[in-house]
C-alpha cells in the first residue's frame, strides 16, 4: 500500500462537502500552506478551490477511494491569509452555508475564473527621461490626441492601463507615443509608485469632542469596536484622516468602507487631498484586472488605503492597522441575496482576530450597534457639534393638499423659490425612480401589472417604457388599454422623472438634476453630477436613496422629502428605524457650511403622534424610546432572529416544502420560536413564489443549534429539487 498526501480543499461550487485531492501533479506539497487556493478537477471541470488543512494528512490509497489530484496551484499573490480562512470557516458555521458558496461571494471573479494575465504584467506608465527633450515634443504638434495623453500622463506621473481608459484616452495611442520614445513601460515592482505616504493636506486642528474621539481610536481595544455617533457633518471624517495618517506612518494598511459605490469618489478625494499614497478601490464599477490587482495588493505589507463597498471586506490583508466602516446604519452593508452576509458583523470579527481598532461611524446608528453600545459591547463616541458651528437643521411638517394634483404643496414652491433666490441649491427626495408607479385604465380598471412578478409596473419615459423594478420586465408604453381598448390610460403616483418635469416647469430658470440609479447608469456619471452641482451655482436636485447617504453638498440649503407616509403604516418593525434615519440624513445633507438649513417633511398625517416623537429632538432619544418599545415586543436586537427563506416557480412544491420543513423544526424546537410560513413582502418575483419560516429565540446560541439541525434535515430531504432555499440570519429586510 502506497500513501500520498492529500489536502481538504473546499471547492468554489455548490457542493456542502469538502473534498479531498492528493498533490500527484504538483512539486513541494509539503510547501502548501492553509489559505492556498488551487485549481482543482470537479467533474470535467477545474475549479478553484482553498486548502483548509494546513498538514496534508496520510491517506492509503488502498481503500478503494480514488482520489484526484488538484492541477496546480494559483499564483501565490493572490491566496488567502490564514486570518481570511478562519473568518471564512467561521462564517460557514454563522450562516450555515458552504463553504464553497462563500467562495464564490468572496474570491474576485478573476480567481474562479483563474485568470492572471493582467498579474503578470501590471505595467505602469511615466514620461521617458528623453521626453523633454524639445524635438521630441514638437512630434506632437500634429497629434493633438497624442498631446494631450502625453500631456496628461505628465500630471499623473504615474498610471495603469486602466487609468489611462478611465480618463477616457484610446489606449492606442501608447503605442504611438511609446514609438517616439516620450513615455516607458515599467515592471509595477520596479517602479516607484509606492512613495513612503507622506501627508499633503494641513489636518483641520480638532475640536474637543474630536480630539478626544481620536485619542480614542488611536488607543482602541481591538476587543471592543468603537461607535462614532456624530451629527451630520460633525467632522468623523476628519478623525478617519487623521487616524489613518498615524497608522500609514507605521507603514499600515487602511480599510474605509462605504455603503454605496456613488460615496466612494467623495472618500477617495478626501483621503487623495490629504495623503500621497497608494489608494486602492474596490467595487462592482472597478473591470476584474483593476478588483484583482487590489486584491494582491492587499496581500503586501505595503502601506495603502482601501476604499470600498461591502466585498472590501474580504480582501487578504496582511498588514491591516485600522478598518473604518461608514455609515455604518446603512442597509447596503447587508447582502441581499445570495449568501446574505453583513459587512459590519465581518468587520468586528476582522478587527478582533487582526487586533486592528475597527470604528462604526453614524449620524444615525442602527439600533443594533445603539444597543451594543448601550450593553457596553461596543464603546460610543460622541461629536454633538457640527465642525462648522453651524446648527443643525430645522425639521417642519408641510401638508399635503387634498385637491392636489401630484404638484408640490404651495409651501415646498414657495420656499424652493426662496432657497434659489438666496443663491443656495435645493434637494427634493422620492425614493422612486421612473415617472409614476402605476398605470391604469379609468374605464374598466385595469392596472398594468408585472407578468412574472405580483408588483404594478412602473412607468418610464426615458425610455418610454413599463419596466417591472423587480425583475426588469420591459413592454413598449401603451396608447390603449389592452382590456377594453379604451384610451382613458392614467397614471398613478410620483417618480422622479415626472417630479423633474414639474420642478422643471415651476423653475424654468434654473438647472433640475434628477440623479438616480437609471441617470447614473454609466461608470463615472453620478461623479460627474457630483462635479456640477459642487460648482455651486443654484439649482434644484431631485434623488432617491442614492443622495440621502453622507454626500457633502457645501451648497445646500433646502431639502424636502416628499411621500414619507408609507412608513407610519409599515408591517415591517423596523420601518420606523429606517425613516428615523431617512430624515436624519436627508436633513443632514443641508445646511452643512454655510448657514443653517432646513427640511420639509410632506405628509398627509401631520398629525400623526410618530412626528412628534422624531423630530427635533436628538436622534438618540428616539432610538432609545423605540428600542423600548421593541424590549417589550420582544423583537430584535433583544430576540436573535433567522429565516428560512425557500422559492420556487412551483407553489405547490413550495408550499408543501415549508409545510415539511416546518415540522421537521417543530419536534426538535427547544426556545425556538417559529412564525410562518409567510409569503415574503414581495411574494412572486421573477415567476418565483417566495415564502419564509421565521425563527427566533431569546439566545444565539440556541438559535444557531437550531439552524444546524434545521440545514442538516433540510439538506437530506428529498423530491424538492424544484425549490431553492437559504437560511438568512440577522434577517434586515421581509422582501
Ligand atoms: P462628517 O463626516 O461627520 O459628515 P466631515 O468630516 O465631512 O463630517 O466634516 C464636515 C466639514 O467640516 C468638512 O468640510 C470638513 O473639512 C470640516 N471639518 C471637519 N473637522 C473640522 C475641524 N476640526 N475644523 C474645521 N473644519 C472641520
Ligand atoms: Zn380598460
Ligand atoms: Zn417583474
Amino acid at each position: 500500500m502506497t500513501s500520498t498526501m492529500t489536502l481538504s480543499v473546499a471547492v468554489a461550487a455548490r457542493i456542502d462537502k469538502v473534498l479531498s485531492y492528493t498533490c500527484e501533479d504538483v512539486e513541494r506539497p509539503a510547501d502548501i500552506p492553509t489559505g492556498a487556493l488551487v485549481s482543482a478537477p470537479l467533474g470535467k471541470k477545474l475549479i478553484t478551490g482553498l486548502v483548509l488543512d494546513p498538514v496534508p494528512t496520510q491517506f492509503g490509497t488502498g481503500k478503494g477511494v480514488k482520489l484526484r489530484s488538484i492541477r496546480s496551484l494559483l499564483p501565490s499573490e493572490v491566496w488567502l491569509t490564514k486570518e481570511l480562512v478562519e473568518l471564512m470557516t467561521w462564517c460557514a458555521r454563522y450562516y450555515h452555508i458552504p463553504l464553497g458558496k462563500i467562495l464564490s461571494t468572496a474570491l474576485p471573479n478573476a480567481v474562479l475564473e483563474q485568470q492572471f494575465g493582467s498579474l503578470e504584467h501590471p505595467k505602469i506608465w511615466q514620461l521617458s527621461s528623453s521626453a523633454a527633450n524639445d524635438e521630441n515634443i514638437q512630434q506632437l504638434n500634429r497629434a493633438p490626441r497624442q498631446s494631450a495623453l502625453y500631456k496628461w500622463i505628465g500630471q499623473q506621473q504615474q498610471c495603469t492601463n486602466a487609468d489611462i481608459k478611465n480618463a477616457g484616452f484610446d489606449l492606442n495611442l501608447l503605442k504611438q507615443l511609446r514609438a517616439k520614445d516620450l513615455i516607458v513601460e515599467m515592471e509595477l515592482q520596479n517602479s516607484q509608485s509606492c512613495p513612503a505616504p507622506s501627508t499633503i493636506e494641513k489636518p483641520h486642528s480638532l475640536s474637543d469632542e474630536q480630539s478626544d474621539a481620536l485619542k480614542h481610536v488611536l488607543t482602541a481595544d481591538s476587543k471592543r469596536p468603537l461607535l462614532l455617533k456624530g451629527v451630520t457633518g460633525s467632522g468623523k471624517t476628519e478623525i478617519y484622516l487623521q487616524a489613518a495618517e498615524k497608522i500609514l506612518q507605521k507603514g499600515k494598511q487602511v480599510l474605509v468602507l462605504v455603503p454605496e459605490i456613488g460615496l466612494i469618489p467623495q472618500t477617495k478625494e478626501r483621503f487623495k487631498n490629504r495623503f500621497n499614497a497608494a489608494i486602492h478601490i474596490y467595487s462592482s464599477e472597478c473591470s476584474e484586472t483593476e478588483k484583482l490587482q487590489t486584491w494582491c495588493a492587499a496581500k503586501t505589507r505595503k502601506p495603502a488605503i482601501f476604499i470600498g463597498t461591502r466585498s472590501t471586506i474580504f480582501l487578504p490583508y496582511e498588514h491591516l492597522g485600522i478598518i473604518v466602516v461608514d455609515e455604518e446604519h446603512d442597509l447596503s452593508y447587508k447582502q441581499q441575496e445570495g449568501w446574505r452576509y453583513h459587512a459590519r458583523d465581518l468587520a468586528t470579527l476582522r478587527s478582533r482576530a487582526l487586533k486592528v481598532p475597527l470604528v462604526l461611524g453614524s449620524a444615525t446608528p442602527s439600533f443594533e450597534s445603539f444597543h451594543n453600545a448601550q450593553t457596553g459591547i461596543y464603546k460610543q463616541l460622541t461629536l454633538r457639534r457640527r465642525a462648522s458651528g453651524v446648527a443643525l437643521p430645522r425639521i417642519q411638517m408641510v401638508p399635503n393638499q387634498s385637491s392636489q394634483n401630484l404638484s408640490l404643496p404651495e409651501e415646498s414652491l414657495m420656499r424652493i423659490q426662496d432657497t434659489l433666490d438666496k443663491g443656495a441649491q435645493v434637494l427634493v427626495f422620492i425614493n422612486r425612480r421612473g415617472f409614476a408607479p402605476r398605470v391604469l385604465c379609468t374605464n374598466c380598471g385595469w392596472i398594468a401589472l408585472c407578468p412574472q412578478c405580483d408588483t404594478a409596473l412602473c412607468k418610464h419615459m426615458q425610455p418610454a417604457q413599463l419596466i417591472c423594478h423587480h425583475c426588469d420586465y420591459r413592454i413598449s408604453n401603451p396608447t390603449a388599454c389592452p382590456a377594453c381598448k379604451s384610451s382613458k390610460l392614467t397614471t398613478q403616483g410620483l417618480g422622479t422623472e415626472q417630479l423633474t418635469q414639474h420642478l422643471e416647469h415651476c423653475f424654468p430658470a434654473v438647472e433640475c438634476l434628477r440623479i438616480d440609479r437609471d441617470s447614473t447608469r454609466r461608470k463615472g456619471s453620478f461623479k460627474q453630477y457630483m462635479d456640477r452641482v459642487n460648482k455651486g451655482e443654484p439649482c434644484i436636485l431631485v434623488g432617491t436613496q442614492m443622495l440621502a447617504k453622507g454626500h457633502h453638498l457645501p451648497r445646500l440649503s433646502l431639502a424636502i422629502i416628499c411621500e414619507a407616509d408609507q412608513a407610519l403604516f409599515s408591517h415591517d418593525y423596523r420601518a420606523k428605524e429606517h425613516l428615523g434615519q431617512l430624515v436624519t440624513q436627508v436633513a443632514g445633507r443641508t445646511g452643512r457650511e454655510i448657514a443653517q438649513g432646513e427640511l420639509l417633511i410632506q405628509t398627509s398625517f401631520p398629525d400623526h403622534p410618530f412626528w412628534e416623537q422624531l423630530i427635533n429632538r436628538p436622534y438618540s432619544d428616539y432610538a432609545e424610546e423605540l428600542l423600548a418599545e421593541r424590549e417589550q415586543n420582544e423583537l430584535p436586537p433583544y430576540r436573535y432572529a433567522a429565516f428560512l427563506r425557500a422559492e420556487s416557480t412551483d407553489i405547490r412544491a413550495l408550499t408543501t416544502f415549508m409545510a415539511i420543513a416546518k415540522d421537521a423544526i417543530s419536534p426538535n424546537q427547544t426556545g425556538l420560536e417559529i412564525l410562518g410560513p409567510m409569503p415574503s413582502a414581495i411574494e412572486k418575483k421573477n415567476r418565483r413564489f417566495r415564502y419564509y419560516l421565521s425563527l427566533t429565540a431569546a439566545r444565539r446560541k440556541t438559535l444557531h443549534e437550531n439552524l444546524s439541525q434545521i440545514s442538516y434535515q433540510l439538506a437530506n430531504l428529498k423530491g424538492f429539487t424544484k425549490v431553492r432555499y437559504s437560511i438568512d440570519v440577522d434577517p434586515q429586510t421581509f422582501d
